[in-house]
């Protein structure tokens, strides 16, 4: 069966011509689903209930569950672990901020990418999130926790620019004047630096803000710990954010997780500043998450320390505020524990 969520307007419409109904019933359609945000064919009270049953033959409305569900005790954070409709899971985190709430949203099951310290790499790459299921971690989430989101991050498991095509689609999508309307101004992808696709994006001219994870400030050491360096090293990598920043005028913003005796050295913050220093740049540090596979560690005073470096050598940076510290199982965690336990092992 058709996944109905996944299809823009212009492909309902030619579904529903080829249903032999007139074209006007898919904008019916499309606004149920993408405006109200109805679960069932049924709640579609304008359309005749044999229109009902056909789309009820030809398509289905897929929903995400709630495995599991984390809520911190210290803040109004909220980590949800979804089953997919094939028995996979991603997680989804909700965020209290000033100006609303923010949703982190999983683009792949697993990640292909390689970086050392990241969870989502451990528990292997399985495959492309739905344009659906990435819209449902939205709906879901809005549905569960009452509220509706002012602001979107792609940074949950898996690269975005490696699900490219559907990432694009879900974009659009979500930025339909004809159903979602949300601003791509209020969008976030985080990449690691697949280098072709950046350019791509900034052609697109999309509106959104790119966030980019840095993390070592050397080739060398950067493809230690992430392998994408060794195809797209920093210098294209740098240019390309350029290229953005060039097409789009939106600023880029770095990540860089700090771990501890591994990229907080003085030095490092100045080859850092050096690799910035063309543009004017933002950077977020984060105390890198610890995850049991591996060793890396960082408390929030060493992120601060690298912070008055940077600032020191003229480049603004942030230590990210820590949302739900309690419940902070490294982006990832939560499926590689899930896979886990349906696998029996330890
Ligand atoms: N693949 C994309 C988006 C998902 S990861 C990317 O690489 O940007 C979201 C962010 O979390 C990235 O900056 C990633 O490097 C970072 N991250 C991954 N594991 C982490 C950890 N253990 N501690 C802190 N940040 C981590």
């Amino acid at each position: 069966m058709k996944d109905i969520l996944s299809m823009t307007l212009p492909e309902l419409q030619e579904a529903v011509q080829a249903l032999h109904e007139p074209k006007f019933r898919a904008a019916q359609i499309y606004h149920w689903l993408h405006v109200r945000k109805v679960t069932d064919f049924a709640q579609m009270t304008d359309l005749s209930s044999s229109l009902r049953t056909k789309l009820q033959d030809e398509f289905c409305i897929k929903r995400l569950f709630i495995a599991r569900k984390l809520a911190s005790s210290m803040d109004d954070t909220v980590k949800y672990l979804y089953r997919l409709p094939d028995g996979q899971h991603v997680e989804t985190v909700l965020m209290h901020y000033q100006h609303g709430w923010r949703l982190c949203i999983s683009t792949q099951v697993g990640c292909k990418m390689g970086c050392q310290f990241c969870a989502s790499t451990i528990a292997g790459y399985v495959r492309n999130l739905e344009v659906s299921e990435m819209l449902l971690q939205i709906d879901e989430t809005e549905r569960d926790a009452g509220i509706s989101i002012s602001g979107l991050v792609l940074m949950g498991i898996g690269e975005p620019l490696d699900n490219f095509e559907n990432v694009l689609r879900f974009l659009e999508m979500l930025s339909d004047p004809k159903g979602r309307t949300m601003s791509l101004r209020h969008v976030t992808l985080s990449t690691c630096g697949i280098v072709p696709k950046i350019r791509e994006l900034a052609e697109r001219k999309t509106g959104l803000t790119l966030a980019v994870s840095l993390h070592q400030p050397d080739n060398q050491s950067r493809s230690q710990v992430m392998p994408v360096n060794r195809r797209y090293p920093l210098p294209e990598l740098m240019e390309a954010c350029q290229y953005y920043f060039a097409m789009t005028g939106r600023r880029v913003t770095y990540e860089y997780a700090i771990m501890e005796g591994e990229n907080d050295s003085f030095e490092d913050a100045r080859k850092l500043a050096g690799l910035l220093s063309h543009q004017q740049a933002h950077v977020n540090l984060i105390p890198v998450n610890a995850v049991k596979e591996r060793n890396f560690h960082a408390d929030r005073q060493a992120a601060q320390r690298f912070m008055q470096y940077l600032e020191k050598l003229g480049i603004h940076a942030t230590v990210r505020r820590t949302l739900g510290s309690d419940i902070e199982a490294a982006c990832g965690q939560l499926r590689h524990e899930a896979d886990l336990a349906e696998t029996g092992e330890e």
